[in-house]
Order: structure tokens, then sequence, then C-alpha cells
């Protein structure tokens, strides 16, 4: 838990220290800041109360609703003033609310006749709360943070007085909260242990073993979590879901949700959504309906319904495990967390209960379901909300098999494009089997697991297209413009003509691409453009030199550090990083240094909770607070045989310091290894920050490589992470464009190249773009190497220059992207 203690006054905030007066500079008093007024009015902190406020109202004594207790003194010595120029606004004992003023000053009296007009915002009660952040050296406005502070000793083991509880407080790292996949790991580690385990959040409480009780608890980042243990390992057990939920639980390896785009204007004709899946398609459309199964209400008994119920779930259970077995990647994963939530405890004791009262095995199954339904509505949280769908396809199996009812889905013609309002993800899975062209959906969003399951598929999909879908009937003519984001129902046949053909040149280009994957990629007229692959794991580096690339443009070296209890040796990263540099056999390999911190916590780096990690310690200024870490990561690249193959580069770079100390480590580690040949280091460009002095950076460092995801998120202001915002997160905005735009132009000007890393090089409408603006190295998810290489051979550097200059005068990402589709038309 972090409170936020805001501004009481508008003013320049410094160190305690800086007061001038010891009682407290030297902390006699308490911890805090001092504000150098600007205004005359002190206002509350936070939701409190009024505890003392000295008879001549120079000073006020508050506590909040969560037992801070603070102190404001307006001006040193102004005790002596004996309340000329203090008025009041309150009374001792009085509630007040944040923002509520609390005493106005008279700025000039109290300026000529006090020692200073520094106002000292001290927390009294240190043994309770301490302070974990603090505004200093900076203005700050009324209502604005100026500290944050955490629960003295949350993190302790405490003991029951009986000695039979054991409990502890975390903060959670799991970028998403616990929602179904930690939810699923959490549960699989509490069923190794004989005691019950309890999770407590917000005034709710789950059972370990639970999914979705843990799902319901409401968690995200950065929040509280008690955990409890009771019984014969109760230790060892609360040890073990500690640590696991210190940890990220490899969330930051999760399948990342297919990019969405602004919505564009929309023909006539065309319903728009947001892209869970991009791709093009076209087809019949083939309606999924669901029907409801009908259950009876009262049960035959409580032995013969618990008996059915349980033969109903091992039935579902055994299915969806074939298919578990069957599948790969993210389908398998999908299959597991249903597998886990089939067998939550909670799911069964509450459908037990229902039983007990008389209720049907179908009815009972189905009041449980909904009201853990109900719970994840309530929380409010888009992540969990999303796994609703997954509840309701649990309902529908189980059900089908108590009651015989069909709930498999139909399956459909080949090539037609699946049109339902939502679709479950067992449904998917079947009717995959019928190879739809594609799929589009009323309801869903991009991260929900039919999306996901769609993009591992590689089958274009729409969703969140709202009601307008209803006007589509089964058999429609459809064209589906999963890069653009809309559907065309019922086009006319020349507009049917025109997507036949684009679709049937899409599909030539592929093969062609494919077949040319191996050689160099040079654009039409010649200009080298190297086309590298982005690397997460040693395997990748075999794929990305099987699918043509000249190298990797970004080693996302955290995939050795992430998900484990302590960091890698030496020994074990070099030998990773050599793997990798032999798999791509001699050709350049960027190892990324270190990239966690925001949404890629680590649980052996001590990092304290944050209120705005994007915004807190990542990347570099992890590294670099962590020089023996820094170290043995350099050393182990270092080793890596030949000399220079592995290149370095470094993440979240705001300025040249964070180079140059990079440098210095580098070249001192290279003297002392006896390595006399040069190795190369780079600088990330996904700050502002860094755009902007990108012709600093660019004179001492030896490439620059753009990583869109982070420099769109900032660019914008929008977190990537965040679907409210998913929609907007576009790296085609104008904005991210004149800022890749402005960090070619300026490290040209020097001499050196500039590659993009991010999400924008994997993407078939940026590419010209990118050339245009002077990128020449383009780092790629290994399944587009090919492709890439062909749209570059297809282009004129000269053609890509205007396309480009006139992409930097759009006024939004949807202009870009129709202007991108336009210049696809005729380009190809
Ligand atoms: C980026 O930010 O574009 C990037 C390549 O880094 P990551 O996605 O790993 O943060
Ligand atoms: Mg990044």
């Amino acid at each position: 838990m972090s409170l936020i203690v805001t501004s009481p006054l508008r003013g320049w905030a410094s160190a305690i220290d800086s007061v001038p007066d010891p009682v407290f500079a030297q902390r006699m008093m308490g911890d805090g800041v001092a504000i150098q007024p600007l205004d005359d009015t002190i206002v509350a902190p936070f939701d409190g109360e009024v505890t003392t406020l000295h008879d001549s109202a120079h000073a006020i004594a508050l506590r909040s609703t969560e037992g801070v207790e603070l102190l404001i003194h307006i001006g040193l010595d102004t005790v002596a003033l004996k309340g000329r120029g203090f008025t009041p606004l309150v009374a001792p004992g009085q509630s007040v609310a944040r923002g509520d003023p609390l005493i106005r000053f008279d700025m000039d009296t109290v300026a000529l006749a006090a020692a200073s007009l520094i106002t000292p915002v001290i927390v009294t009660n240190a043994e309770a709360f301490t302070i974990t952040r603090r505004a200093v050296d900076c203005a700050v406005g009324t209502c604005e943070a100026l500290m944050t502070l955490a629960p003295v000793a949350g993190e302790a083991v405490r003991r029951s007085d009986d000695g039979t509880l054991v409990e502890q407080a975390v903060t959670l790292s799991l970028p998403h909260g616990i929602h179904a996949r930690p939810a699923a790991r959490i549960g699989e580690c509490a069923r190794g242990f004989q005691a019950d385990i309890q999770l407590v959040h917000g005034g709710k409480r789950g059972d370990a073993r639970s999914t979705v009780a843990l799902l319901a608890l409401g968690t995200r980042f950065g929040d509280e979590v008690t955990v409890q243990a009771c019984g014969d390992d109760a230790e060892a057990a609360l040890s073990a879901i500690v640590a696991l939920l210190r940890s990220d639980m490899n969330e930051s390896k999760a399948p990342a949700p297919a990019p969405a785009v602004e919505t564009p204007a929309l023909a006539p004709g065309q319903i728009g959504g947001v892209i869970a899946s991009p791709g093009l398609a076209m087809g019949p459309a083939a309606r999924l309906r669901q029907t409801d199964i009908a259950v009876a209400r009262e049960g035959r008994g409580a032995e013969v319904e618990r008996a059915a119920l349980l033969s109903a779930r091992d039935a579902v259970r055994d299915r969806i495990a074939a298919r578990a077995e069957a599948a790969s990647g993210s389908a398998a994963s999908v299959m597991r967390a249903h597998l886990a939530l089939l067998d939550d405890p909670e799911l069964l004791a509450g459908a037990g209960r229902r039983i007990a009262e008389g209720a049907s095995a179908g009815f009972a199954w189905r009041g449980i379901v909904h009201d853990q339904i109900a719970a994840l509505r309530g929380t409010g949280n888009a992540h969990l909300i999303e796994r609703v769908d997954d509840l309701i396809d649990l309902e529908r199996q189980v059900l089908g098999v108590l009651t015989g009812a069909p709930v498999e889905a139909d399956a459909i013609a080949p090539g037609a494009i699946l049109v339902a309002d939502d679709l479950l993800p067992s449904q998917l899975v079947t009717l995959a089997a019928s190879r739809p062209a594609g799929v589009c959906l009323a309801h869903g969003g991009p991260t929900s697991h039919v999306a996901i399951l769609c993009a591992g598929m590689g089958i274009p999909a729409l969703v969140a297209m709202g009601t307008a879908l209803d006007a589509v009937a089964d058999g429609d003519d459809l064209l589906l413009d999963a890069e653009a984001g809309h559907v065309t129902a019922a086009p006319s046949p020349a507009a049917r003509d025109a997507f036949a053909a684009r679709l049937a040149r899409r599909g030539e280009r592929r093969a062609a691409a494919q077949a040319a994957a191996a050689e160099a990629c040079h654009s039409a007229d010649g200009t080298r453009i190297e086309i590298f692959a982005n690397i997460g794991t040693v395997e990748d580096a075999a794929l990305a030199a099987a699918s043509g690339a000249e190298g990797s443009g970004l080693v996302r070296s955290e995939f050795l550090f992430l998900g484990r209890d302590r960091a890698p040796s030496e020994d074990e990263q070099h030998a990773a990083y050599q793997a990798i540099a032999d798999a791509l056999a001699g050709k350049p390999v960027i190892v990324r240094l270190l990239d966690i911190g925001g949404d890629k916590p680590t649980p052996y780096i001590a990092m304290p909770a944050e209120e705005n990690p994007a915004l807190g310690q990542r990347g570099i200024r992890v590294a670099l607070a962590h020089p023996a870490l820094l170290e043995t990561q350099l050393r182990a690249i270092l080793r890596v045989r030949p000399v220079g193959q592995c290149r370095i580069m470094i993440p979240m770079v705001t300025g040249l310091s964070e180079l140059r100390q990079v440098r210095a480590l580098v070249d001192r580690l290279r003297g002392e290894m006896g390595i006399a040949g040069p190795v190369e280091v780079g600088v990330m460009i996904e700050t502002p920050a860094a755009a902007a002095t990108a012709d600093l950076l660019a004179a001492e460092a030896d490439f620059l490589s753009i990583g869109t995801n982070d420099l769109t998120q900032y660019v914008l202001a929008m977190d990537r992470g965040n679907p409210a915002v998913a929609a907007g997160v576009d790296a085609m905005h104008p904005a991210v464009l004149r800022m890749i735009a402005d960090t070619c132009r300026l490290a040209a000007a020097r001499g050196r190249w500039v590659g993009v890393c991010g999400g924008l090089a994997s993407d078939p409408a940026a590419l010209p773009i990118l050339v245009g603006l002077g990128v020449t190295e383009l780092s790629a998810v290994p399944g587009f190497v090919a492709e890439a290489k062909a749209i570059v051979r297809s282009l004129t550097v000269e053609a890509a220059r205007g396309h480009a200059a006139r992409a930097l005068q759009c006024t939004s990402a949807a202009e870009v992207r129709a202007l991108a589709h336009a210049f696809g038309e005729t380009a190809t």
C-alpha cells in the first residue's frame, strides 16, 4: 500500500535539509519536504482530520484516514507573530477532504516579520510510515503529488499468537496483477503444500488454489497483497507463494496482444473494429449463433447431482487436456489456463453448496460461474473482464456434457469469415479445423484469449465491432481488412475485384519473398538496407537465421533474467550469447543490455514499488544502479568470439552521460580482458529526450536504434500495456514519425546509421516511410524478414522519401495509414 501526500500549497519544493532551522533540517520532528510558498492558502494534503491547530494558526497538524500524521509549519519563527497575518479556516477535530482550505495567510505581512516563509511539511509518525518518494528541487502545484508514503515493515513475516497462522504482505510485481495465468501458477504452487493458503487484498480474500477467487481479488501491479498460511507446512508454503508473487512469473514474456490501430474514417458500407489479428481476407459470412442451454432447476438428490457434475467436469477436462497436448504456443497456454479454471476449488465448492440446497448439477454450475463472472466484472479491470469469456466457455462445455446439448460450434465452410457476437476460445479451436478465412466479433477485446489465438493461427480478426455487425447476414459477401480496421459487407463488384487482386498480389509477393529470403537486401535503386531480426531466446536465433535475417538488431537479453529468483551467472550468459552468435554465423548481433523495471520486474533486484513504473527505474537506470550486474553482463558479451560480432546496445537512454558511463566500463573491461579489437556501443532511441538530442548521442555512439514501442508510449503519453488506450497507441502517429525523422536527420549529420527495432519495423505499411526517413537497418520479427526484404527491394529511396515527407504532414495515425495503404497499392 502506498499513500500519496499532495502539496498543501503551490511553490518550490526542496529537501528538508535546506531549511535554515536545525529543528527541521535535522529531522527532529520528522522527515518531509520544504516548500517555498507562491500562494497564500494552505489546503488539506489528504482526506483526514485536523488534530491540532496552533492558537496563532501558523502551524497545523493533521491525521489522514490511513493514520499518516503530518505537520505543516508556515514559515520559520512565525509563532512570534501571535496570529498576525494568519486566518484559520478550520477547527481542531474537523474532518477535511484533500484540497479543502485550512489556513490563509498574508504573504507580505508574514514575509516581512518572519525569518523565512519556507514551509516544512513533515511526517511526524515516522515509526509507522516511511517516505518512498518525494518531490524536491521542482515546482509543485496545490494538490500535486508531494510525497509517497509506505507503511513501515509491511513485509515482515507475522505469526498469530497461537502460532498456527503465518502471514506476510507482498507488493505485486506482476505487470497486470493476478490475472488468469499467474492465478493458475499460484494455484499450482499452492497445491504442492498441505497448508491452507489465502490471499487477502482490499477487504477480499481468496483461496490460493482457486483461480477464480484470485481473479476476483482484482489486483493490479504494485498492489499490496497479504498471504496467510495455516497448517503443517505453513512457513514453507508462505515463502514459496510470496516468492512467486514477488516475481513477474514470466508475464513479460506472455504473448503480446496484436497492435490495435486508431479506427479510420469509414466509407459507406464499411463496419469498423479493433484489430485483434492483422491481415486480409474475403469470403462469405458464416454467422455463429449461441443457443441457450436449458437446465432443470431442481436436482434429483445431492448424491446423484454431485456425481453427475464431477463426471461432466472430468469429461470436459479430458477433452481440453487432449487438445492442450496437441496444441502448441498460445493455444496450449490458453488450454492450460482452462484446465486450471476447471479444477478451481472455489467453483466446485460453490456448486456443491447449491447442490446441497437442492439444485441440479447444471443449475448449480451455472449459478456459481455467473457469481464469479459478476465478481470479475465488479473489479472494473479490463484485463480481468476479458477472462469472463473463459468462464462462459467452461460453463457451456460442462452444461453440454450434462444435458447432451451441442455446444461445439458447427463446422463452417472453409474460407468463410466467421461472424459472431462473441466467440469462446474452445469454439475457435474447434472451428479452426474448418480453416476460416477471418473472424469478425461484435464484442471482445484485443487482449482476449480469442484475439491471442487468432494471431497465433494467422487468422485476420477484428473485435469490438458493435451492433453494426448485426446487419451482416449468413452468406453475405465480406471483405475483411484487418490492416485498416474495417470490413465491407456486400461490396460492389469493382471493390470485390480490387480486393481480390490485392489478396492475390499479397500471396504472390509472399511466395516470391520466401524464395529470395536468403539474399542481401538493397532498395530498387541500390541502397543497402539491412534486414535483421529481433531475438527473444536462443531458439529464436536459429529461426532468424533460417528466415534470412542478416543479423539481429535486438537481442532482448532480459529473457535470461526474468522468471527466476537469481541473476544468471557470467558463464550462463556467455553461453547464451555465444550460442546466438554461432547460430547467426558471424553476422552482427546487437545485444541489448538488461532492460528491466517498469513492466518487467525481477524479484532479485530490489526496487521499491513505484506509482508510475514506466517513468521510474527502467532500462539502463537499473543497470547503472547495480554496477556488478552490469559488469557481469558486459564481461559475458565481451567473451563472445569472434570479438566484435556482438555489439552492445543501451536501453532507455535519456542522455550522453549514460552512454559515457557504459563506454568507460566497456573500455576498462576490454583492457582487463586483453581485447584489442573495437566493440561497438550504440543507444536505443526510446525516449523523446534521446530523439531530441540524437546529434549529441550520435557524436559518441556507434549506432542508434529506435525502439518505437516505448517511443510511442512516451510521445503519446499512452501506456503501451493499458487496453483502455490500446486503440490509440499507434507508432504511425505523425508525432512519432517526426521524432524518427529528427533522429535520422541529426544522426546523419554525424555520420551514424539509424535502425528501428521496435514493432514498427514489422509493420509492412510502415517500411516505405521508415526507409524514406533515412532508416537503414530494420530489425523485425523473424517471420516478417522475408517480406520486409521484398518490400524494401520494391522501393526506390527517392519515392520513399517523397512518401515519408507526405506522411509527416498527416494529422493522425489513421491518415498516415490511409496514405501508406494508397502508396502500397500504387507501388506494387
Ligand atoms: C521498444 O521499446 O520499441 C523496444 C524494442 O523495446 P521493448 O519492446 O523490449 O521495450
Ligand atoms: Mg523498449
